[in-house]
């Protein structure tokens, strides 16, 4: 795969914020008492793994609220259970930012090194996982992640120093660029022998192991747009982002709100819930609908998709709303990263389309899995 050099900002992690890390403000409610520890000389006095053990620390980490599922740590309840299955080689916690203007991996390693160390130490003597991997972008600043380092040595945590150009987090592109293995978009990464997760989540595992206390905050990015600031909160988990946006003071009126990089375009109203998505949510100012024109066969969606399939055929299979002609441009492959759409001049809505004709794939699989299970 290819790296496509796309930085909404066009910056790198630390510019913006005077090269120190931005601070969480607790909103709302009162917290449940967690404290930021800064210990790195860790003994952790847990047992050696086996599969009971597995199974218990599983049902310890979901009934202490871990749930996370974000672009970064993928379905991490079904990731964990598949453990029991099926072996990992490698444990990968990745603190790479898809947004540079609100870096929060970044930001939380540094708030909370031990935790975080915990949460990835804990995962490596469970799964027996030879490689135990932090990966983090090369341009962090040095101060930034000085604990996470150090923390690491001690722990026999190998830190692995990315370039991190988008989509260079997104699973399937971090598997390929670490392991040369092939995760199909939307599939677990345990099935590729890996299993991933972000800061958030090492921090909620060791927060439950350390503390032995239950996740009940979620820490939340919002990157307003029209003031060019981004705000740092922690808010209790299930709260409407709304509230959230208002407590911080942000101000949403006659604006979008998107969660995750703003080229997946992911929509969200402020009925969503912290901790029910990803941690980065983008308000920008309402944009008026753009009328696309013809496509102008330019290939330069082409060139700028980071897994070569053919985004325009994609369209037009959509257009037709033809699934097999999708597969035949490489619909499997596709992770929506929204490339292809930032490049178009023709302002063709590729990624909508994209996101149509497999919603119309997948039902149609079911259904035919479905019509299997009955004949079978
Ligand atoms: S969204 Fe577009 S650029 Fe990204 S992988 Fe899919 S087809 Fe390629
Ligand atoms: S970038 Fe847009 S105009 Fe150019 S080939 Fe792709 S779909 Fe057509």
């Amino acid at each position: 795969m290819k790296h496509y050099q796309v930085r909404m900002s066009g910056g790198r992690i630390g510019e913006g914020f005077n090269g120190r890390p931005p601070a969480f403000e607790p909103i709302a409610l009162s917290t449940n008492g967690s404290t930021t520890t800064s210990q790195t000389g860790l003994s952790c006095p847990w047992p050696a793994p086996s599969t009971r053990v597995l199974v218990g620390w599983i049902d310890r980490l979901v009934g202490g609220g871990l749930n996370a599922d974000r672009r970064g740590c993928p379905h991490l309840k079904d990731q964990l259970h598949q453990l029991l299955t099926r072996p990992v080689d490698t444990v990968v916690c990745t603190l790479l930012d898809e947004s540079p203007e609100a870096p929060m991996n970044s930001a939380l390693a540094h708030h909370d090194p031990a935790k975080l160390l915990a949460g990835i130490w804990l995962l490596g003597e469970l799964t027996g996982a030879k490689n135990r991997w932090i990966v983090a972008e090369g341009g962090t600043p040095f101060r930034w992640l000085a604990e996470v380092r150090e923390g690491a040595a001690q722990l026999k945590l190998r830190m692995i120093w990315l370039r991190n150009d988008y989509p260079q987090s997104d699973p399937s592109v971090l598997l390929h660029t670490l392991l040369n293995r092939k995760l199909r978009p939307k599939r677990l990464p345990t099935e590729q022998g890996v299993l991933l997760l972000d800061a958030a989540a090492a921090i909620d595992i060791g927060q439950i192991a350390l503390c032995n206390k239950p996740v009940e905050r979620t820490p939340l990015a919002f990157r307003d747009h029209t003031a060019g600031v981004s705000r740092f909160v922690t808010v209790p988990t299930g709260m409407k982002i709304s509230e959230a946006l208002a407590a911080a003071g942000v101000a949403t009126e006659g604006k979008e709100l998107r969660q995750g990089d703003l080229l997946r375009d992911l929509r969200i109203d402020g009925n969503a819930t912290a901790g029910s998505g990803e941690l980065v949510v983008h308000v920008n100012p309402r944009e008026p609908a753009r009328s696309p024109d013809s496509c102008v066969r330019c290939g330069w969606c082409v060139e700028g998709c980071p897994t070569r399939i053919q985004p325009a055929g994609l369209l037009e299979a959509a257009q037709r709303r033809n699934p097999d002609l999708a597969d035949h441009y490489g619909l499997d492959s596709c992770i929506e990263c929204g490339i292809c759409t930032y490049v178009c001049p023709s302002h063709l809505p590729i990624l909508d389309g994209i996101r149509q004709i497999r919603q119309q794939s997948d039902e149609l699989n079911k259904q035919l899995s479905g019509t299997v299970e009955k004949t079978g």
